[in-house]
């Protein structure tokens, strides 16, 4: 695994790392080799003092988006 030392006005930006997008409904193949970088990435980060933001998927059970209502998706990232 690469390091990667943050420099002074990095930041690091996490989208979505989610159940659903690595072992779910909506898995992403090789989703889960990417946790381990991540998460030293965001040691690195942290250790650093740099900001890391997370986004999350989120959708109500009935979301308009999933396969049900009519949508391309199936069920994921449902809220609760
Ligand atoms: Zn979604």
């Amino acid at each position: 695994m690469t390091s990667f030392r943050p420099g002074p006005d990095d930041a690091l930006l996490v989208v979505d790392v989610q159940n659903d997008f690595v072992s779910g409904s909506l898995a992403v193949p090789g989703g889960a080799e990417a946790i381990a970088p991540l998460n030293a990435a965001m040691a690195a980060f942290a250790a650093a003092g740099r900001p890391i933001v997370l986004s999350r998927d989120w959708h109500p059970a009935d979301h308009r988006s999933f396969v049900q209502q009519g949508g391309p998706w199936p069920p994921h990232c449902v809220e609760g």
